[in-house]
C-alpha cells in the first residue's frame, strides 16, 4: 500500500474511531450562556508546553471561579489567575498571555468572538501571530477548532511522522508541512470536508501519539501503522 496522508489518516481513523476534538464542555455553556470558543482558545494557549491533563485541571479552576468568559478574563486579578492556572506549569507567562490576549478581544473586538473569526483566515492568522506568547501551532489550532478555519495544525507529532513515511515534504518547516498537508488533503477531499478532516486528522495524531508513538518507548510492536511505518524504532 502507498501510504498518502489521506490513506495515513483512514488508518488512523480505523484504529482510534472519532475523536471528538476539540474538547469542551458545551454543557457547561449553555448552562452559563458562554461562548465555547473561549474555552478552545484558553485550552490552546495552556497546553503549550504540557500535558492535556494538566490542562483540564486548569479549565475546572477556571469555571469554578467564573474566569471562564473574555470579560472575566480580562478582569480577574492576576494573582489569582495564576493560582488557578498553575497545574499547567509556566503560570506567570500563560496567566499574562490569557490576560493579555483576552483584553485584546475585549478592546478590539468588544469581546465579540464572532467578529473577530468573521475575516479571512490569512488575515486572523497573521494578527494572531503578532498577539504575545502565540505561535503558529497555538494559532492554528485556535483558527481550526475555535474559528472553523480550514488550516492544518502541525504539532512535533506531526513531524515526526513526516520522517516515518515516505512523505515528500520540501523540509521540516512549520509552513512546509502543513502545505504539505493541505496540499495532498485538498486535493482529494471534497472542499466541505476539509475542515472536519483536518479536525479529526490532528486530533488522531495525537491519539497514536498518546498511545504508541509519543511514549518514551514507543509500542511499535502494537501500533496500527506498524507495517506501513518506515522507520520502526
Ligand atoms: S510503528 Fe512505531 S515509529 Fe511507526 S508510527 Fe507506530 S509507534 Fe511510531
Amino acid at each position: 500500500m502507498t501510504i498518502t496522508p489521506k490513506n495515513l489518516y483512514m488508518v488512523l481513523l480505523d484504529a482510534f474511531g472519532h475523536q471528538h476534538w476539540w474538547p469542551i464542555d458545551r454543557k457547561y455553556h449553555q448552562r452559563q450562556h458562554s461562548d465555547p470558543r473561549f474555552e478552545i482558545i484558553i485550552g490552546a494557549i495552556l497546553t503549550q508546553n504540557t500535558a492535556w491533563t494538566n490542562v483540564e485541571k486548569v479549565l475546572e479552576n477556571l469555571k469554578k471561579q467564573n474566569t471562564f468568559t473574555i470579560h472575566t478574563m480580562t478582569h480577574v486579578e492576576e494573582k489569582n489567575l495564576k493560582t488557578m492556572i498553575q497545574p499547567s506549569g509556566f503560570f506567570n507567562q500563560k496567566g499574562q498571555r490569557l490576560k493579555f490576549f483576552a483584553s485584546y478581544l475585549e478592546k478590539k473586538y468588544n469581546g465579540d468572538l464572532q467578529m473577530f473569526f468573521s475575516r479571512d483566515t490569512s488575515e486572523i492568522r497573521h494578527e494572531l501571530l503578532s498577539l504575545s506568547g502565540i505561535g503558529p501551532e497555538t494559532a492554528d489550532s485556535i483558527l481550526l477548532y475555535a474559528g472553523n478555519h480550514p488550516i492544518f495544525v502541525v504539532d512535533a507529532y506531526t513531524r515526526r511522522i513526516c520522517h516515518r513515511f515516505p512523505f515528500h515534504v520540501a523540509s521540516d518547516s512549520y509552513d512546509d508541512i502543513q502545505q504539505f498537508f493541505e496540499n495532498e488533503l485538498s486535493s482529494t477531499l471534497p472542499e466541505k470536508e476539509l475542515i472536519p478532516t483536518y479536525k479529526e486528522f490532528h486530533a488522531l495524531l495525537v491519539e497514536l501519539a498518546k498511545q504508541y508513538c509519543g511514549k518514551k518507548k514507543p509500542s511499535c510492536s502494537t501500533c496500527p501503522l506498524n507495517r506501513l511505518c518506515e522507520k520502526l524504532l
